[in-house]
């Protein structure tokens, strides 16, 4: 019997290999570990390597190895979305068939002049009636009919697809599958049942929910938690320079992880074990202790310093 069949709860990391973790990373993988495993269910671990261009070689490899020197225990083996490929073709077929999704033309030029909102470019539907061309995108058909989700941290989210993203792409112009359609699938084919994550990917989730809507997947719990921001409210990511996570001293470093999210825990935790570190934080973990809150300032955090100099 499947995990659902069970109500069981099943949760999940899923980091792309761009870069080796670093501190912000650290934060979404203890809260999705932490949540999973108070809740008596199982945690995956999913690489997500669809889009190699991005990637950068041994990146996987490295977060596989920090995660389990932080001493996280994931249940089954490592998933790599690389090898669910042909899954994702089948449900980009299936939903071509079904008329919730369709082939686009434009031109690089063309989407370039398309207007932009605050979630990015808003396609205007431009191939809805056909296109012409080989190399095509597949973009998901969007309505007006708004989304709603109610987010376990952040409450009632709302977007009506149409009006502030458009039709989104779901396989790209290179053949590569986009994110959306790929952490879909392979969320309902791993059975999860709640998703803990960052903030930034918010805005991301109605399309979610619309394609699981369309493919007749069930909709996961969502929580989505605060990200570490540095003084001009960027994210800290590996984009913005932030640092590899060191494993010499894991300790310190979790326990900072927990106090980031909220947790508070007491100073002398930090020269504890790593497993009495866990144990405290198994006991302790009460996600509803970021309800509400958005970012985290970097500054109280050096381990979440920047190269650029932040803290
Ligand atoms: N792979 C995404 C990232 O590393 C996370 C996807 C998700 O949690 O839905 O940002």
């Amino acid at each position: 019997m499947s995990e659902i069949a069970h109500g069981r709860y099943v949760g999940r990391f899923a980091p792309s290999p761009t870069g080796p973790l670093h501190f912000g990373s650290l934060l979404a993988a203890c809260a999705s570990y932490l949540q999973a495993r108070q809740a008596g269910g199982r945690w995956l671990l999913r690489i997500e390597d669809i889009d190699p261009p991005r990637e950068q070689p041994g990146a996987a490899r490295l977060i596989i190895d920090t995660l389990a020197t932080f001493g996280f225990e994931w249940d089954g083996p490592v998933h790599y979305q690389s090898a669910r490929l042909t899954r994702h073709r089948e449900l980009i077929d299936q939903l071509v068939q079904d008329g919730y999704a369709y082939q686009c033309s434009c031109s690089r030029s063309d989407l370039a002049r398309t207007r932009r909102g605050p979630l990015g470019a808003i396609y205007p539907g431009t191939c809805r009636k056909g296109s012409k061309g080989h190399r095509v995108a597949i973009r998901a058909l969007t309505d007006r009919q708004p989304i709603t989700f109610q987010d376990g941290l952040q409450g009632q989210q709302s977007q009506c697809l149409e009006v502030e993203t458009g039709d989104f792409v779901i396989r790209r112009r290179d053949g590569l599958i986009a994110y959306h359609l790929a952490v879909v699938a392979d969320d309902h084919d791993h059975g999860v049942t709640e998703v803990v994550r960052g903030i930034d990917l918010m805005d991301s989730t109605p399309r979610q929910i619309l394609l699981q809507r369309r493919l007749g997947f069930a909709t996961p719990r969502y929580l989505h938690i605060p990200v570490i921001v540095d003084e001009a409210g960027q994210k800290l990511s590996k984009q913005t320079g932030a640092p590899a996570l060191r494993c010499e001293r894991c300790g310190p470093t979790l326990v900072a992880a927990l106090e980031a999210l909220g947790q508070s825990p007491p100073d002398e935790l930090a020269e504890a074990d790593l497993a009495d570190i866990w144990a405290w934080a198994l006991r302790r973990w009460n996600a509803s202790l970021l309800a509400g809150k958005t970012s985290i300032a970097g500054n109280d955090y050096p381990l979440a310093a920047t190269r650029n100099g932040l803290s």
